[in-house]
């Protein structure tokens, strides 16, 4: 499947979300290939294979040259990042292998000739570890679709985005048939399994379809109890109480509820694990593949405000990336974090951070993102 086709897919996945209220936009442009798509097309697409384009995960190769400027990753430390030094390291968990599956592509162009701002991006020899742009991590859950299967999050619709006015996005969404085994992400004990059409799990009955929630056997960093949520299974395969294991098969990925094409939908909740205003961004919670790393963030204008649907783009010499900051408040920021957008699956590299609008660079920084581990940006408007 071409990405437009993914795209168009994530679409229609998620065309059937419940509209949500108008959130403060971000006035800037959007990449011309994120806009209207036609009935014709949308019709056309399957949402059921994942044939996606390979991608070998590359490290930077080693620089025979020395760069005539040194990338600046700025100390940006913050009343929120210094926090961190209160936590205990929680990354007991080995690295994951790296998957013989793909990457997601991005549904936006990459050719550079697409992109009106195109600079060059070096990829020269990684620097050495900034303690500046790291924050201590959390990676305590481990990917819960089962080998063969897509564990790549779809960029599409990530945690906190609304897809251009769509339900602000509580989980993540994996891509996958009808019928893919669906694994726990950690030990735990199963809380509910079964169907929500007589109890609230989301915004209303009969939301997430049959699913799944698991209470883990850690907290968060803020003290609470951590519960994973895999929704709209085809099959629910345990039973309220059971104890489970990481990796034990859980069910199988299906469309209940409101979900239009097969995927699982997998949250991460801290606190009640019946509030659907309990979630915090999965993406913090994975652990990366080995040679990934996360890019996490906070934008916000020159007075500290946060800005809601911040159109960023994220680019190496490899792929490029167009997250946005959370739509509105109804999603939570890592309470240690403070972020407002974050974006995994990135392989290490250098990466162009940049935030245009209205054809305006306000922002633009080189960034290297660490493999295995979060690395932060601060993203302040001039
Ligand atoms: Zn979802």
């Amino acid at each position: 499947m071409t990405r437009i086709k993914y795209f168009l897919v994530m679409l229609i996945m998620a065309a059937c979300q419940p509209a949500s209220p108008a959130a403060t936009p971000f006035a800037a442009t959007i990449p011309p290939s994120q806009g209207a798509v036609s009935a014709a097309q949308v019709a056309t697409a399957v949402p059921t294979a994942n044939p996606l384009p390979s991608r070998t995960p590359t490290l930077p190769p080693t620089a025979t040259f020395t760069p005539s400027r040194t990338p600046t990753i700025t100390p940006s430390p913050t009343a929120t990042l210094t926090a961190t030094d209160t936590l205990t390291p929680t990354n007991t968990l080995s690295p994951t292998p790296v998957p013989t599956s793909t990457p997601i592509a991005s549904a936006t162009p990459t050719n550079p000739a697409d992109d009106p701002n195109n600079t060059p991006v070096p990829t020269w020899t990684p620097p050495p570890p900034d303690p500046s742009v790291q924050i201590a991590d959390h990676y305590m859950l481990r990917r819960p679709i089962a080998d063969g299967g897509a564990n790549w999050v779809a960029r599409t619709y990530a945690y906190g985005s609304n897809s251009g006015g769509l339900q602000v996005h509580h989980g993540v969404d994996m891509v996958n048939p009808t019928g893919t085994p669906i694994l726990a992400a950690a030990d735990g004990t199963v809380i509910y399994a079964g169907s929500d059409s007589g109890v609230m799990y989301g915004p209303q009955n009969s939301y997430y379809g049959n699913l799944v929630v698991i209470q883990h056997n850690f907290s968060s960093p803020d003290g609470q109890p951590v519960f994973t949520l895999y929704g709209h299974m085809d099959r629910v395969e345990v039973q309220t109480g059971q104890q489970v294991s990481q990796g034990d098969r859980i069910g199988v990925v299906g469309g209940t509820g409101v979900a239009f094409g097969p995927h699982l939908h997998f949250e991460v909740r801290a606190g009640d694990p019946g509030s659907f205003s309990a979630t915090r961004n999965p993406e913090l919670w994975i652990y990366p593949y080995r040679g990934y790393g996360t890019l996490a963030g906070r934008v916000t204008d020159a007075a500290g405000t946060v800005l809601y649907s911040a159109p960023l783009q994220v680019k190496s010499s490899e792929l490029t990336r167009y997250p946005t900051t959370y739509a509105d408040s109804s999603v939570n920021p890592d309470p240690v974090f403070g972020e407002n957008f974050v974006l995994g699956d990135l392989p290490a590299n250098y990466y162009e951070v940049s935030l245009t609008e209205n054809g305006r660079v306000r922002f633009r920084k080189l960034i290297y993102v660490y493999p295995n581990r979060t690395t932060w940006v601060d993203i302040v408007l001039n």
